[in-house]
């Protein structure tokens, strides 16, 4: 926990970052709460779940509709990969949610996913349970809905890269603790019922978020625009979280491939999530040779001893099967798509 950025603070950490970035009229002042920010805690990933223009979209999160005020959200974020900055002040976005879930984030202590929440948003405000508002900055990207049901590339890689620029700048100003892509949940795992960001996996949008943190600013801009993470990553532990990632991925595929049954028992946006995957697979299969033998030369060098390629290949192997593992629960869970409400 750390207090806020300032107006100041939040437009140099965008800075930083070459978030590409509209400021709106009003946001250095908006807030949905006169007494501001309490204990902030994280960030938080939002859909709209609707299929309006941009501009009606930020309009909505600015001003909010009748029964919920606005701000909805500190950020929106474009189809084209933009974000609009709405409010430098709290935003009715996350709603009511579950201490268990706010001790994981604030400790940072949970595997691929925190806890399952166990409460809908009146349960929680019912038994006093935690109101995410004030402690989680919001991001409501626009899509989710009708012909926009997942988020465009840019669009949700602008997501990640504005994120990276806010954990970095309270890590930063926090003196007492370290702040990681683990301070990043989505609603879907703040509160029971909700399901966006609809069509992202939560445990691989934190892996690009610790990727973004881990390479910094101009790495992570470049991967904004190419959705490559290139070759010129700093240390050992980014060249292997980059070829695990890639072996999760096509061992994902042979996990549901072995039984097209697997795949059709999947619902319409956990499909378009694989389908997705399943694109990616063929660049990616082509650069794991040439980053294995990579990284048995770099481990050769550092350990002073022989390392083969097969080596660290079995030891990827076994834990792509464990993430994979966590990846298909995480898309068998996802809901189909209803209408975001009651997140006052
Ligand atoms: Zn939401």
């Amino acid at each position: 926990m750390v207090a806020a950025l300032t107006s100041k603070e939040l437009r140099s950490a965008l800075e930083k970052w070459h978030v590409p970035a509209t400021f709106t009229s009003g946001w250095s002042t908006r807030s949905a709460y006169k007494s501001g920010w309490s204990d902030v805690t994280g960030c938080m990933y939002h859909h709209t779940a609707n299929d309006a223009s941009d501009s009606a979209n930020r309009a909505l999160i600015t001003n909010g509709y009748s029964g919920l005020p606005g701000p909805l959200a500190n950020f929106g974020v474009t189809d084209t990969g933009r974000i609009d900055v709405i409010a430098v002040g709290p935003a009715n976005h996350a709603g009511g949610g579950d201490s268990r879930v706010l001790d994981a984030v604030r400790q940072e202590s949970y595997g691929a996913r925190p806890p399952d929440p166990r409460y809908t948003h009146s349960e929680a405000v019912a038994r006093g349970e935690p109101i995410g508002n004030r402690m989680f900055y919001g991001w409501e990207s626009y899509y989710g809905a009708g012909g926009d049901k997942i988020p465009e590339p840019l669009q949700h890689r602008v997501t990640i890269l504005s994120m990276a620029a806010i954990i970095d700048a309270l890590d930063r100003k926090d003196t007492k603790n370290t702040w990681s892509a683990k301070s990043m949940i989505g609603h879907k795992e703040w509160q029971r019922g909700k399901i966006d960001p609809l069509a992202v996996v939560m445990a691989a949008a934190r892996a690009e978020l610790q990727w973004c943190l881990d390479n910094g600013p101009d790495a992570a801009y470049n991967w904004y625009k190419t959705g490559e993470q290139g070759d010129d990553m700093a240390d050992i532990d980014a060249i292997a979280t980059a070829v695990a990632k890639k072996v999760l991925n096509s061992k994902l595929i042979k996990i549901i491939g072995k039984d097209p049954a697997e795949y059709m028992s999947l619902n319409t946006a956990a499909r378009v999530t694989y389908d997705r995957v399943v694109n990616r697979i063929p660049a990616q299969l082509a650069g794991q040779d040439a980053k294995l033998a990579e990284m048995a030369a770099i481990l050769s060098e550092l350990s002073g001893k022989p390392v083969a390629a097969g080596d660290i290949q079995s030891r990827i192997d076994a834990a792509g099967e464990r993430a994979a593992a966590t990846c298909l629960e995480e898309l068998r869970a996802t809901p189909d798509p209803e209408v975001e409400n009651d997140e006052g």
